[in-house]
């Protein structure tokens, strides 16, 4: 869908709760972009106007600004007027739209959606104060949308006779957002006053809670403290009953629901049962489950159907009901063993990023009914989103005027160098740190179309034994490093002879061993090579090619950076947001989640930068690359590390290396996250592994890969290159104009 936009009308805010819209349109964000419009804002004496954010997950909230006291006709052509400068400036051109409230049809009735979707995960007529004129305008809704979801079972069935391709959607759960909430979190400041056992509740408090039942039930159970979390809409708080034992506590963000559901002993969901919640299908239900809580609900027609048959789940219909699902919940608490891993197994297919793509499938669908993916309307398939795929993509469109259709197995673009905020709302990087540096301008001047830069150099400290015990010590070894690892003081002049005096001398310099003795010398060596690179790479670096290690220089003045590259910075918004604005063409159209081979045989042009060994289906046997588990960790300190990586060359440490990514990406925050990395010899290729038994194989695979003219081989996969991603980019680029030369040289010929 990439290269499109998609906007999407709601009438929640987006900073309400974080629910269904947010957790789907994040994931649409991955790949395109996604503009949130909400309800409007009123001033005194103002233009209409937008005042737009971005979310740390790249989608773009747009709060419409109105006059105050502007009558309806006033109203439509503001919004009209505010939607069309949105999207002339940002040209926004053959975009979804993504609706969630059936009264924006008012003012983009005159836009052509491509194609139009109706999310509609409520009865909205049947809330309180709901516009009379609702059931019409769902109608003229559905008359327009090309596909319906439904948030839930019962709303389906309530829906599906008013729109031929109507899907069940029901809602999801991040299941590990949520099961932190199973371990140790600090105790939110708000609950410390409260005694157990508490039972709690999160969302909106609005009619659709039965707060009559409520207040009952605390006064049957003067002893449980019952906590509500979230913000009153709709009703009075003055309303809401009071009680020594009932706790009205206010909204709190998504990320802190975690540590809020740790500190309960159950959940409650004391829904009234009325018009307003006839369809609902409480998207905390399988929330509070992954949180290892049970829970106690009136009988919601959803909860019965998908959850009452779970030990976890206790339905209940009146106060006296209720406080016995209460005893009950409280009862199984010291006992998780007995109702967890059935609950677990009832929400374990149940995650958004799934829920996500059959959406995303269906609204493809609809588009290239009836084969989603149809080669002959593109003149070039890419295979891989990373940057190889993505700059040739980009090329191909903008450049040459190709249409190009780009898939990737992984669910989002960017490849390794993909970056996203975590839980904690930390932007990380999945694959390990991506630290860009170049000496080229042109590669440099090339993706300056796409992001602004945030200046960056990168340090990186080694834990190493010296004569004075363990220390960090800089890395490349410089000045610094050899006094402190030696205990002397050197001047800068008196470096070399020293290193020059230790240094074991091979000729010819033929492996990562030879580089490194030959320049610092057996103790250096030991303490910061060895170790990490037969971790690394499951190889001693006598068994490595020399260009490895003489990736790390070795200095005599003070110099710690770990690059001395002319460009040394991190793209200010991300990767991932760099990727999206370089694959937002009409042309290019992006298919997450799809190996090549689904695309079809017959074949235009391919570009392919997956491993190039895979795609000859591993005839001449495998190449090896080397791959890596992340464990990734936030921790509630703002800094953990005193510079973005620390290396860990003692062999006794399974992992070789800590990221504290907020020193790479300058993200203010209070908590902050780090990734550690363990060397696997299974996994996703990461490295291909230099050496002359595996250039040779690879050797064989280029001359596939020569003769297959209708496919073009580019990357660091494909073209078995331990690559940086400025070398990638300028492999890509002239990829490119040798492209281009030879189609001018085959019409030239005819
Ligand atoms: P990739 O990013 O690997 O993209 C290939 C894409 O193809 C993937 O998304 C994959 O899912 C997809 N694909 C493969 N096969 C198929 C198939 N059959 N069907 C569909 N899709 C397929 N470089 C730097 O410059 N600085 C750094 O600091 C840096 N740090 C790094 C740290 C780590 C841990 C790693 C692993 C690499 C690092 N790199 C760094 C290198 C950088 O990641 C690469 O140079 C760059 O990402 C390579 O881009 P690519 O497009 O060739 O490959
Ligand atoms: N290396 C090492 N110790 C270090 C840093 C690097 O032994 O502290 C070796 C190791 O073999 C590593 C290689 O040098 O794989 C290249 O390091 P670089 O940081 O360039 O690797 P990258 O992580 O960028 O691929």
């Amino acid at each position: 869908m990439a290269g499109q936009d998609l906007l999407c009308f709601s009438h929640l805010r987006w900073d309400f709760v974080f629910q269904r819209p947010q957790h789907l349109l994040v994931r649409a964000a991955r790949s395109i972009r996604v503009w949130y419009i909400e309800d409007a804002e009123w001033h005194h004496g103002i233009r209409p106007h937008a005042v737009t954010r971005t979310t740390p997950e790249g989608v773009v909230v747009v709060v419409p600004q109105l006059p105050h006291g502007v009558d309806p006709e006033g109203y439509l052509a503001g919004m009209r007027m505010i939607l069309a400068e949105l999207m002339i400036g940002n040209r926004i051109e053959r975009p979804i739209l993504w609706y969630y409230t059936p009264h924006a049809l008012d003012w983009t009735e005159h836009l052509v959606g491509n194609p139009t979707v109706y999310d509609c995960m409520d009865e909205l007529s049947a809330f309180r104060y709901a516009d009379p004129g609702l059931p019409a305008r769902e109608r003229a809704l559905m008359a327009r949308a090309a596909v319906v979801f439904t948030g839930g079972h019962s709303l389906y069935e309530a829906k599906r006779t008013l729109h031929r391709n109507v899907h069940a959607m029901p809602s999801g759960v991040d299941t590990s957002h949520f099961a932190p909430a199973r371990t140790i979190l600090p105790e939110p400041a708000d609950h410390a006053a409260i005694p157990h056992p508490r039972v709690g509740f999160y969302g909106v408090i609005d009619e659709r809670l039965d707060t009559t039942l409520l207040a009952e039930a605390a006064a049957l159970r003067p002893e449980v403290h019952f906590i509500l979390v979230g913000p009153v809409a709709k009703i009075d708080p003055a309303d809401l009953p009071q009680a020594p034992n009932l706790h009205w506590l206010g909204s709190r963000a998504y990320a802190e629901l975690p540590a809020t559901c740790a500190h309960w002993d159950a959940a409650m969901m004391p829904f009234a049962l009325n018009q307003a919640t006839r369809y609902i299908s409480p998207t905390k239900t399988p929330e509070y489950l992954a949180a290892g809580l049970a829970v106690v609900s009136t009988p919601i027609a959803d909860v019965v159907a998908t959850y009452g048959g779970l030990q976890a789940v206790h339905i209940a219909a009146d106060a006296q009901a209720f406080a016995a699902g209460i005893d009950a919940a409280l009862a199984q608490r010291p006992l998780p063993e007995t109702w967890r891993p059935e609950a677990d197994r009832a929400i374990a297919a149940m995650g958004w990023d799934s829920i996500w793509s059959r959406m995303h499938a269906q609204v493809h669908a609809t588009r290239r009914a009836p084969g989603i993916l149809r080669r002959a309307e593109y003149d070039h398939v890419v295979v891989g989103a990373g940057f190889a795929g993505s700059v040739l993509a980009e090329r191909l469109a903008a450049g040459s005027g190709r249409r190009v259709l780009l898939v990737d197995r992984r669910p989002h673009i960017g490849g390794n160098a993909h970056d996203a905020p975590d839980a904690a709302g930390i932007l990380i990087h999945p694959y390990g740190p991506h630290i860009f540096h170049t000496n080229s301008e042109a590669v440099m001047d090339y993706l300056s179309r796409f992001t602004a830069w945030r200046p960056y150099e990168h340090r990186v400290l080694a834990r190493v034994p010296t004569f004075a015990g363990c220390q960090l010590l800089p890395i490349p070894i410089n000045r610094t490093t050899v006094n402190r690892f030696f205990g002397v003081d050197l001047a800068e002049a008196e470096v070399a002879a020293f290193l020059g005096a230790r240094a074991v001398s091979r000729v010819p310099v033929r492996t990562s061993a030879d580089v490194v003795l030959g320049a610092v010398g057996r103790e250096l060596y030991e303490a910061f090579f060895q170790g990490y690179t037969r971790k690394q790479w499951g190889l001693d670096p006598s068994e490595l090619d020399k260009s490895v290690t003489a990736r790390v220089p070795t200095r005599t003045n003070d110099d710690d950076r770990y690059f001395t590259d002319r460009f040394q910075a991190m793209p200010r918004d991300g990767y991932t947001a760099m990727f999206r604005r370089m694959l937002h063409h009409p042309n290019i159209e992006v298919a997450l989640e799809t190996e090549w081979q689904d695309v079809g045989s017959r074949s235009p042009h391919m570009v392919f930068t997956g491993p190039v060994d895979e795609y000859f289906g591993h005839r001449h046997g495998r190449l090896p690359y080397r791959s890596l588990r992340f464990e990734h960790e936030t921790l509630e300190v703002a800094q953990a590390l005193p510079v973005g990586v620390v290396n860990e060359p003692d062999p006794a440490v399974p992992y070789t290396r800590t990221t504290e990514f907020k020193h790479l990406t300058g993200q203010v925050h209070a908590q902050t996250s780090l990734c550690r990395e363990y060397p696997t010899a299974e996994g996703d290729p990461y490295y291909p592994v230099p050496r002359p038994e595996n250039a040779d194989l690879y050797r064989r695979y280029q001359a596939l890969a020569d003769a297959t003219d209708d496919v073009t081989f580019v990357g660091r996969l494909a073209t078995y290159k331990y690559y940086n991603m400025d070398q990638v980019v300028a492999q890509a680029l002239s990829t490119w104009q040798k492209l281009m030369n030879r189609t001018q040289a085959t019409m030239a010929a005819e």
